[in-house]
């Protein structure tokens, strides 16, 4: 069996109403048909009120270029319905969106959940002491300690199914010269996420988007995300359940190098991989 047959579906998928994307759910349902896929999930950022913040910070967040409320009603919604009218019998079609948890508005995602199949929660920025914080940004001990935090709540909340990129918190962690430092913190905020995720039924996902994005450098054998260290943690929890996501942004990362390259990565740490979610 070719690795690449080992992976048989994929629940992070996005669309070009995200601004950085090509394509709508059925090109990507197509390539997951030509790849033998048995389900596709397709997850595009979800849309987070304006009226959650400042029109600045808005901005700042990149949600100015990612769908709305009313694109997603108006455009996402009903694309996922004719794709899944089209080819329904043909592939197994979840309707998600990846999207960041703000503590206090459960409801909303309540609702989100009456037109969805499943949340993924993609932490591309957390609110810690009523300010909103970039994890792509400098990210000090403090935050990274609030950021496991609001990854504990979200995981409780019970709202969401996969957790992707989880170990996205060290991409600019400074504390030290270099990069590549995982220190004690670090661990600790591992094990508080995989722990959560584990009491919460959560799926960990191993982002083959960031696999895509390459190696710190030359000489540093890692990847900003995936991190070799926060999966070697999780590989100590047999009961964890880790899936791999293919973040695509084009319908071909549903059968890249990247994809391979992540199977790669899996396989030298020895994770145990799901195949499929259990909805
Ligand atoms: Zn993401
Ligand atoms: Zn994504």
């Amino acid at each position: 069996m070719s690795n690449m047959k080992k992976i048989i579906a994929n629940y992070h998928t996005h669309t070009k109403l995200c601004g950085h994307a090509i394509g709508m759910s059925e090109d990507y349902v197509k390539q997951a048909l030509e790849r033998g896929f048995l389900e596709i999930g397709i997850s595009d950022h979800g849309p987070i009120p304006r009226s959650w913040m400042s029109p600045e910070t808005y901005d700042a967040m990149w949600l100015s270029r990612q769908m709305d409320f009313e694109m997603y009603k108006e455009i996402y919604l009903p694309d996922l319905e004719r794709t899944i009218k089209k080819y329904g019998h043909l592939i197994k079609i979840y309707k998600g969106v990846e999207i960041e948890y703000i503590e206090g508005y459960d409801d909303y995602y309540q609702a989100l959940l009456k037109d969805l199949d499943y949340l993924a929660l993609g932490m591309h920025f957390f609110k810690y002491k009523g300010k909103f914080c970039n994890t792509y940004e400098e990210m000090d001990i403090e935050l990274l300690k609030q950021y496991a935090l609001t990854a504990q709540k979200a995981m409780e909340s019970g709202l969401f199914k996969i957790f992707v990129h989880p170990d996205l918190f060290m991409y600019n962690y400074v504390l030290t010269e270099s990069p590549l430092v995982f220190d004690e913190i670090c661990e600790e905020v591992a094990k508080d996420i995989i722990e959560a995720a584990i009491k919460n039924d959560v799926y960990l996902e191993v982002n083959a988007g960031g696999v895509a994005k390459g190696k710190i450098s030359k000489d540093l054998d890692e990847y900003y995300y995936p991190r070799s260290e926060f999966w070697k943690i999780v590989k100590r929890y047999p009961e964890a359940k880790v899936i791999i996501g293919c973040d695509a942004h084009k319908p071909s990362a549903l059968d890249d190098d990247a994809l391979l390259d992540t199977l790669k990565f899996v396989e030298e740490i020895g994770l145990k991989v799901e195949s499929k979610v259990m909805f």
